[in-house]
């Protein structure tokens, strides 16, 4: 425990996108998150809520450093390299931050008797593997990743669990569907470089500052032809972090929780939904299907909510709109960074 009697949680990664969202909760929630972070796409501006210490998952003796100095009582683990398209050609870089580092960060966990551990994974764990085309998908259905980044994440996550059972790591992986919008206050949101996520670039479009959207491909087995995803509120993310964290499990339990909202929206219904928001229609057109995205990734969240309690609650495609629009607008932030006299860092999920 800390000076302020809050329990001190490490963050790596935490100058992130969904790193400072749920740092930002922890904190409402009474833990004290220390960031550990090497701002390499994370932004020292998003660290609001706890100290900072810059340092790389590879380097075992600042992490220990960093743990040893703050008293660290449990870690939430989001640091790591997300850009599916730079894994396909840096595997090796990929299984050296995603896959060595989380070995490095369990290493010293165990050393300093620090038992419970909260995982970001991703739904890239499941890839298109053995479902109908829009199946929910359970915690159990089969894993066949469709990218190294996905390999990374199922690798690590088979360590992890194969050491809470050899040394009474207590740890919950969360599958992430895609995470989108921005904390209400309009002070920390989505800044990727560059951006490639729907609904910015959807934002940016009606904004009249960015390109013409592309739709990708309206040739799918879906409703209404574009791809169906469960788009999750970045704040309901970050709540199912501090669930993970207060969840009540025995020493050496591991789980795997999906954290999505169990509906599937399309592209054309996010277009819609930008639109109104915007008041004004997002200019697009219709391209080919993007390599490799599956027609339909949507969560069973059953399990987040008989395990963790935790359940979507902000996740309408309109709350996530208005809030993302929040962000983009905030001349601070968002919009700020759109110009290239203030360009900035991006904050990057995990
Ligand atoms: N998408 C699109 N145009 C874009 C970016 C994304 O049509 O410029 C589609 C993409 O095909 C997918 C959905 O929007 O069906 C969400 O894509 P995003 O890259 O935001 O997340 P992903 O599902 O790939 O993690």
């Amino acid at each position: 425990m800390n000076a302020a009697s809050q329990p001190a949680v490490l963050v790596t990664g935490g100058a992130g996108y969904i790193g400072a969202h749920t740092a930002k909760a922890l904190h409402e929630a009474g833990f004290l998150p220390v960031i550990f972070d090497d701002l390499s796409s994370g932004s020292r501006e998003a660290v609001r809520w706890g100290p900072l210490i810059e340092g790389d998952l590879r380097d075992r003796a600042a992490l220990s450093a960093a743990m040893a100095a703050h008293e660290i009582t449990a870690v939430i683990h989001f640091a790591g390299l997300i850009e599916v398209g730079r894994s396909t050609l840096r595997p090796d870089l990929f299984w050296e931050v995603n896959v060595a580092g989380t070995i490095n960060l369990l290493t010293v966990m165990r050393e300093q008797g620090v038992g419970r551990l909260v995982f970001s994974s991703s739904a890239a764990v499941y890839g298109q593997g053995g479902r109908g085309p829009l199946e929910t998908i359970v915690e159990t259905a089969a894993k066949a990743p469709a990218s190294p980044y996905g390999d990374t994440k199922l690798a690590a996550e088979w360590m992890i669990a194969a050491q809470c059972r050899a040394y009474g790591l207590t740890a919950v992986a969360l599958r992430y569907f895609n995470a989108a919008g921005a904390d209400p206050s309009g002070l920390i949101g989505e800044a990727h470089e560059p951006e490639t996520h729907l609904i910015p670039l959807a934002i940016a479009a009606a904004l009249g500052d960015g390109k013409p959207l592309t739709v990708f491909g309206q040739d799918f087995d879906t409703p209404d032809g574009t791809c169906l995803r469960d788009y999750i509120h970045v704040t309901d993310l970050a709540a199912a972090h501090v669930a993970a964290l207060k969840a009540d499990l025995p020493a050496g339990a591991y789980e795997a929780v999906n954290v999505g909202s169990g509906e599937g929206r399309s592209v054309s219904q996010v277009v819609e939904a930008v639109s109104r928001a915007v008041g004004v229609p997002v200019p697009h057109s219709i391209g080919p299907r993007r390599e490799g995205d599956p027609p339909s990734l949507v969560a069973d969240p059953r399990r987040g909510r008989e395990l963790l309690g935790w359940t979507a609650r902000h996740s309408s495609l309109n709350e996530i709109v208005a809030d993302a629009l929040r962000w983009e607008r905030n001349p601070a932030y968002g919009a700020g960074r759109r110009d290239p006299a203030n360009r900035r860092k991006s904050l990057t999920p995990t």
